[in-house]
């Protein structure tokens, strides 16, 4: 999904909050310091994906841009906050 100006996209409508006929979903507490992060109405959503909670599911979800995430030697998923935070400090 674009990141455009979401919150002008944004319709009410009985199911929820919905861009361009997609209902959208909060993001959860893991999505917390997220770049993605937009308010719609009072809620936050993420810009890059309708369900947060879906892009978590199987590990780190991989738009994030408050973690950095690598697979080591066992194939588990390994989040790395700090890299993620100075990654970020550098763009500014
Ligand atoms: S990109 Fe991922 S971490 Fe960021 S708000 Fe969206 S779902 Fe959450």
């Amino acid at each position: 999904m674009a990141n455009g100006n979401l919150a002008e996209k944004a319709t009410t409508t009985e199911r929820g909050v919905e861009i361009n006929g997609m209902l959208m979903e909060p993001v959860i507490d893991k999505c917390n310091g997220c770049e993605r992060i937009v308010s719609i109405q009072e809620e936050q959503y993420c810009s890059s994906y309708p369900q947060p909670s879906m892009k978590w599911r199987h590990g780190a979800c991989n738009f994030a841009t408050h973690i950095k995430a690598s697979v080591d030697k066992s194939g588990e998923v390994k989040i790395n906050p700090i890299k993620a935070s100075k990654r970020a400090a550098r763009k500014k």
